[in-house]
C-alpha cells in the first residue's frame, strides 16, 4: 500500500523534476500576518511573491503545508466526525508559479500526475471551471476530459480572491466520483455536499487584481496557486472515499481504541475519528508554539482539546487519554515533521495537564447538561443561559455543547447565550467601577479569573485565504 508519507514524496518529487523548488511547510502560526489565525493553505507563506512585493531566486515552488481550519472564515471543526473528507488539521500539497507558467502547464501537470503517476481512473474524474473561463474549459478538453464532465460553475467556489482587494482569478477543481454507494451528487448539483464526488485538487489562476473602487484589471504577472489534500488523495489511492481510512488516520484511531480498550468500529467509531483528528491539530499547534489559553489562538486550541476530551469521556475513558496517543502520532508523522518529536515532551505534558484539569468539571457539566435536556420538549433548543452556565462554571466552550447536542438533533439558543455573556460582563464592569482604589483592581482580576474564558469569535478580516 502506498502510504501518505510515500504520496507526499511522490508529489514533491514530481514537481521537483518540473523545476520547482521544494520548500518546507511554514509553521501553523503565520509569521507576518496578524489577521490570519492559522495557516490554512499552501499559498500563505508565498503571499508576498504573488503580489510581487518579494522576489526569491525561484519562480516555481512546491510544498506540503500544514494547515488548520478550525476558526475564522475557514472553519471545518463542525465537519469533523460528520463528513469523510474534512479535518481540522491536514496537509495541503501544492505547486506554485510566481509569474512563470500559467493555465496550460498547471492543468497538464495536475492531469499527468494524477492519471499517469498516481494511475487514477480518468473515467471517474470530473472538473469544474469558472463559468466564463473558456480558456480553462478548452485546455481540459484538449487533455482529454469529455465535455459532459467539464462543469461550468458561476459561484465564488470557482472564483478565488486573496482578500477584499489584491490578486484574484478563476479556479478549476478536480473531483473524483467514489461511486453511487455513497450519498452525494456532482459539483453544482443540490447534493454536492455529500461525500460521493470529492474535491481532490483546486487550481487557482491569479490573473486579475481587484481594487477597492470595485474595478478589476488584468495582472501583469500571472500566477498559479494549487492545493490538494494529502489525506483525500491518500484515501483515494488506498481504495477508500474516507480520509479516516488512510494509514495515518487509521493508526491514530487504532491507538485511541487500544488506549481506551474500546472497539474501533461500530458506535465508537465517530469518537475515534474526532480524537484522531483533534490529536493532530492540537499536537501540531503546540509544536508550533501555541499554548492553551482563554483567548485568541490559545482558546481555539483549548476548544479543540476539550472537544476531543468529551469524546474520550464518551468512550468511557477513566483517565486522561489524549496524551497517551502522542507516541503513535510521532511514529506516524515525526519523520516528515521533526518539530513533533522535538516538542513531544511539551505536547504530552500539555495534553495531560489540560485533560486532568478539565475532567474535574467535565463530568459534572455533562450531568447538568443531561438534566437540562431532560426538561426540554422534543427537538427544543437548549436555553442560552444553560449553555452559558456550562461555559462559565464548567469550562464548556460553546461549540462543545453544540457538538454534544447535535448528536440529539438539538441546538443552542446562541442569542440567549450572548445575552447571558453580555450581562455577566456588565456585572463585572459594575463591580470594578465601585471605587477607584487599588483593592478594587484585585476584585476585577478575581472576577476575570473566575469567569475564565472570553469566547473567541474569530478574526473578521482574514486577508490570506489561499485556495477556496
Ligand atoms: P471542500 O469544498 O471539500 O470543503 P475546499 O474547497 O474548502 O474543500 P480548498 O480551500 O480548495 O478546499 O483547499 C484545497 C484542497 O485542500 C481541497 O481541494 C481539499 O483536497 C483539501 N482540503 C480542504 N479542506 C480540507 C479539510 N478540512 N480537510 C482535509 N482536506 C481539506
Ligand atoms: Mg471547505
Ligand atoms: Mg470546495
Ligand atoms: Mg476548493
Amino acid at each position: 500500500m502506498t502510504s501518505l508519507n510515500d504520496i507526499r514524496s511522490t508529489f514533491l518529487d514530481y514537481f521537483g523534476r518540473q523545476g520547482h523548488e521544494i520548500v518546507p511547510s511554514s509553521p501553523l502560526v503565520p509569521r507576518n500576518d496578524p489577521t490570519l489565525m492559522f495557516v490554512n493553505s499552501g499559498m500563505v507563506q508565498f503571499k508576498n511573491l504573488f503580489t510581487g512585493v518579494e522576489r526569491r531566486d525561484y519562480v516555481r515552488a512546491t510544498s506540503s503545508q500544514k494547515c488548520v481550519r478550525a476558526g475564522g472564515k475557514h472553519n471545518d471543526l463542525d465537519n469533523v466526525g460528520y463528513t469523510a473528507r474534512h479535518h481540522t488539521f491536514f496537509e495541503m500539497l501544492g505547486n506554485f508559479s510566481f509569474g512563470d507558467y500559467f493555465k496550460e502547464d498547471a492543468i497538464r501537470y495536475a492531469w499527468e500526475l494524477i492519471t499517469r503517476d498516481f494511475g487514477i481512473d480518468k473515467n471517474r474524474l470530473s472538473v469544474t471551471v469558472y463559468h466564463t473561463d473558456d480558456e480553462a474549459y478548452d485546455i481540459w478538453k484538449k487533455v482529454g476530459v469529455p465535455e459532459d464532465r467539464i462543469i461550468r460553475i458561476a459561484t465564488s467556489d470557482n472564483f478565488w480572491q486573496m482578500g477584499p482587494t489584491g490578486p484574484c482569478g478563476p479556479c478549476t477543481e478536480i473531483f473524483y466520483d467514489h461511486g453511487d454507494h455513497i450519498w452525494g451528487g456532482p459539483p453544482g448539483s443540490p447534493e454536492e455536499d455529500g461525500d460521493r464526488f470529492i474535491e481532490i485538487w483546486n487550481i487557482v489562476f491569479m490573473q486579475n487584481e481587484q481594487f477597492a473602487d470595485g474595478s478589476m484589471v488584468p495582472l501583469d504577472m500571472q500566477s498559479i496557486d494549487t492545493g490538494m489534500g494529502l489525506e483525500r488523495i491518500g484515501a483515494l489511492l488506498q481504495g477508500s472515499h474516507d480520509n479516516y481510512d488512510t494509514d495515518t488516520m487509521r493508526a491514530l484511531m487504532e491507538a485511541s481504541a487500544h488506549a481506551s480498550s474500546t472497539d474501533l468500529d461500530g458506535d465508537q467509531n465517530v469518537h475515534h475519528r474526532v480524537i484522531a483528528d483533534h490529536l493532530r491539530s492540537t499536537s501540531f499547534l503546540i509544536a508550533d508554539g501555541v499554548m492553551p489559553s482563554n483567548d485568541g489562538r490559545g482558546y481555539v486550541l483549548r476548544r479543540i482539546m476539550r472537544r476531543a476530551m468529551r469524546h474520550a469521556h464518551l468512550l468511557g475513558a477513566k483517565d486522561p487519554l489524549m496524551y497517551r496517543l502522542v507516541p503513535a502520532l510521532v511514529s506516524q508523522m515525526g519523520q516528515a515533521y521533526a518539530e513533533l518529536g522535538q516538542a513531544q515532551a511539551l505536547i504530552t505534558e500539555t495534553l495531560k495537564l489540560e485533560e486532568e484539569r478539565f475532567r474535574t468539571t467535565l463530568d459534572r457539566g455533562l450531568k447538568l447538561l443531561d438534566e437540562e435536556v431532560a426538561g426540554l420538549a422534543e427537538g427544543a433548543n437548549l436555553p442560552g443561559e444553560a449553555a452559558f452556565k456550562l461555559y462559565d462554571t464548567y469550562g464548556f466552550p460553546l461549540d462543545l455543547t453544540q457538538d454534544a447536542l447535535r448528536e440529539q438533533g438539538r441546538a443552542v439558543d446562541t442569542e440567549g447565550f450572548d445575552t447571558a455573556m453580555a450581562e455577566q460582563k456588565a456585572k463585572a464592569r459594575a463591580a470594578w467601577s465601585g471605587s477607584g482604589d487599588a483593592a478594587d483592581a484585585t476584585i476585577w482580576f478575581d472576577v476575570a479569573e473566575k469567569n475564565g474564558a472570553t469566547e473567541f469569535l474569530g478574526y473578521d478580516t482574514e486577508v490570506a485565504e489561499g485556495v477556496v
